[in-house]
């Protein structure tokens, strides 16, 4: 029975709102708080009018200050925060979390607003301050990073003695009847898919162009589809936690439309984030494309197909060539008729709201900054089916890289 203070009310924050409001035994008391109060209030009218439960609130935050973010968080006495709003605030939001003595979760790793560059190291930097505070930071708990992480764990555990070659496959099978839209943060998204790609391979890493590697790679109930190398966070702590891996990549699908209108949208700079002069004020051109582009939280409805995600991996177990593939089907119409939000949101907030409750019940902890690969794999596993995303795996695979 523990307080949470859940931070960001876009598609990801409905989710975990509703995921940790099915389980009142393990979160007994919630409070959302965001930007944008009403949207907060919207989400835990719908939350509380699905599930009942008796003790939501929310609150106005401004998640870049820490000392707002300290006063909140004193005024609930949350146990932990679970962080989804943007990568931008992971670093002030670890800050109030030790200033006040609460446990920290998030999704996604810190990015400095004016740098498009992602990486663990600033947050890693917090590894004595959580140690000596006795506090636990769990960093990367959506779906990838998140669950590919936990995946990759527990191969390494059950199936493997050392894993050589780990392919993260992630396809998004959905049709959702719009031109050109992101499935999450459009801001976020676009800086993602718009930089070098980048893979691990022999000890160290290999830098491709924007798309420059693609494979056809056929994904289960999907069937084949145009899958691009790109860089993924999840691969910098994965190499690091499990050096036998001689390669490590990241493949993502888009279709020749996405391609194109990404294209198009870099060619006459509208992907920048150097402000730029308009009519006498500093404009970002990307956070004036987010504002003009479908909000990704309110795709879900008509949103057809499927996601799906996993970890392919080759290695040695018993002194033999081992194959291994595991991965989890997502129906946005089914995560939408659940919770209001389209698949993508879905995958990332159940393993967040998940993750929170392994900290929270004690199956996960420990003084520290952690990846999620780092904890135990079986009891989140145990329990990912029946909070919402079931998974299947295949031992001596067929595999196709
Ligand atoms: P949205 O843009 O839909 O929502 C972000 C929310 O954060 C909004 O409610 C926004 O407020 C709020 N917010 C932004 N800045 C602040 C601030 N300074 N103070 C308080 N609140 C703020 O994003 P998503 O829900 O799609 O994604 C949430 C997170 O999940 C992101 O970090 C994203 O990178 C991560 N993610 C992780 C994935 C994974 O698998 N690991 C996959 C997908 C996403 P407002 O409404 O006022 O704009």
């Amino acid at each position: 029975m523990s307080k949470v203070l859940i931070i960001g009310a876009g598609g990801v924050g409905r989710v975990v709102v509703h995921k940790c409001a099915q389980h009142p035994e393990i979160f007994s008391e919630i409070m959302l708080a965001s930007r944008t109060k009403s949207k907060c209030d919207d989400i835990v009218a719908d939350v509380q009018k699905a599930t009942g439960h008796p003790a939501m609130q929310t609150a106005q935050v401004d998640a870049d200050n820490v000392p707002e973010l300290v006063q909140l968080i004193r005024s609930f006495g949350p146990k932990m925060v679970i962080h989804v709003a943007l990568p931008y605030q992971d670093l002030t939001i670890m800050d109030a979390c030790l200033e006040t003595g609460v446990h920290y979760l998030d999704t996604a790793n810190y990015e400095p607003k004016d740098e498009a560059k992602f990486e663990y190291s600033w947050q890693w930097a917090y590894q004595d301050r959580f140690r000596e505070a006795g506090l636990t930071a769990i960093l990367g708990c959506g779906f990838d990073p998140g669950v590919t992480s936990i995946f990759t764990a527990r191969a390494a555990k059950h199936h493997f003695d050392e894993m050589h070659y780990l392919d993260i496959v992630d396809c998004n099978a959905g049709d959702h009847g719009k031109a050109f839209a992101t499935n999450f943060n459009p801001e976020i998204n676009i800086r993602e898919v718009t930089q070098k790609g980048r893979y691990w391979e022999n000890g160290q890493w290999v830098e491709t162009e924007p798309h420059e590697i693609m494979e056809v790679l056929n994904y289960p109930n999907i069937g084949p589809r145009d899958s691009y190398l790109i860089y993924h966070e999840e691969l910098e702590s994965l190499v690091k936690n499990y050096p036998t891996l001689k390669r490590a990549r990241f493949w993502m699908t888009f279709g020749q439309e996405y391609l194109t209108h990404l294209r198009v949208i870099q060619n006459i700079g509208m992907a920048g984030i150097e402000p730029v002069k308009y009519k006498g004020m500093d404009v970002i051109p990307l956070e004036f494309l987010k504002a003009v582009l479908p909000d990704p939280g309110g795709l879900g409805e008509n949103y057809t197909g499927e996601t799906s995600i996993g970890c392919r991996i080759r290695g040695l177990k018993d002194g033999k060539e081992q194959t291994y593939y595991i991965w989890n089907n997502c129906s946005h119409q089914a995560a939408f008729d659940e919770t209001g939000a389209q698949g993508v949101s879905y995958t990332t907030g159940v393993p967040a709201a998940l993750g929170a409750a392994m900290l929270l019940t004690g199956e996960w902890g420990g003084a520290g900054v952690f990846n999620v690969e780092e904890f135990n794999p079986d009891p989140f596993l145990d329990k990912l089916g029946e909070w919402g995303l079931p998974w299947q795996e295949t031992v001596g695979a067929d595999l196709e890289l």
